[in-house]
C-alpha cells in the first residue's frame, strides 16, 4: 500500500516537473554551430556562380562513393566575370549512402562544399535521397545565410595579414 502511494506520488510530481528531454520532432532542438548535417554546395555571391569546379577530388576521396559530378567550360570566364575556367555542370550525392564523415569538405580546395545543418531528409523510396545540383546549392545557400559562412581560404588570408603598425607618437 505504502509502495503504491509512493509510486503515485512520484508520478504526480513527474507530471508537473519541467521535462528534461525535448519532444522531438514537435520541438526541434537548436543545432550547435559545428553540427554536421548533410553535405551541400556553396554559392559564390561575388561572382554569381557555384564555387565548385567539379574537379572530382571530393568524389575520389569519398569513402562510400556516393557522389558524382561533371564539369563544363565556364561561360562567365569567357565574359571576363569569373576566374574559374571550368564550372560544375551536374552534381549528385546519394545522401542515403553518405556517412557524414566530412572528408569531402576537408579535401576540397575551392571552398565549394560544406557540412550543412540539414538532417531531416528521410524518405520512403530507395533512391529518394539522390540530390542533384540545384537542391544541393539551395541547401548550401541556406547554410551560408544562417551561419554567416565565410569561405575558409578568405578567412585564412584575412587572418594571415600582418596587423597595421601603430603610428609613433
Ligand atoms: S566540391 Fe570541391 S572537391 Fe568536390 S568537385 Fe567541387 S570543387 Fe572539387
Ligand atoms: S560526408 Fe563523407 S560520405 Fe558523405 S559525401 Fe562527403 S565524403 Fe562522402
Amino acid at each position: 500500500m505504502l509502495a503504491s502511494l509512493k509510486g503515485m506520488l512520484l508520478t504526480i510530481v513527474s507530471t508537473f516537473k519541467k521535462p528534461v528531454t525535448d519532444q522531438y520532432p514537435k520541438k526541434p532542438r537548436e543545432k550547435e554551430p559545428r553540427y554536421m548535417g548533410f553535405p551541400a554546395l556553396t554559392w559564390d555571391h561575388e561572382v554569381g556562380e557555384p564555387f565548385c569546379t567539379a574537379c572530382m577530388v571530393c568524389i575520389r576521396n569519398c569513402p562510400t562513393q556516393c557522389m558524382s559530378a561533371t564539369m563544363k567550360d565556364n561561360p562567365l570566364q569567357k565574359e571576363g566575370k569569373s576566374s574559374r575556367r571550368k564550372i560544375v555542370d551536374t552534381f549528385e550525392i546519394n545522401l542515403n549512402r553518405c556517412i557524414l564523415c566530412g572528408i569531402c569538405v576537408e579535401v576540397c580546395n575551392f571552398d565549394a562544399i560544406v557540412m550543412s545543418h540539414e538532417h531531416e531528409m528521410s524518405v520512403f523510396e530507395r533512391n529518394g535521397d539522390r540530390v542533384d545540383l540545384v537542391p544541393l546549392l539551395e541547401m548550401g545557400m541556406k547554410y551560408q545565410e544562417e551561419s554567416g559562412w565565410v569561405p575558409p581560404s578568405k578567412k585564412a588570408k584575412a587572418e594571415a595579414k600582418p596587423a597595421p603598425e601603430k603610428a609613433s607618437v
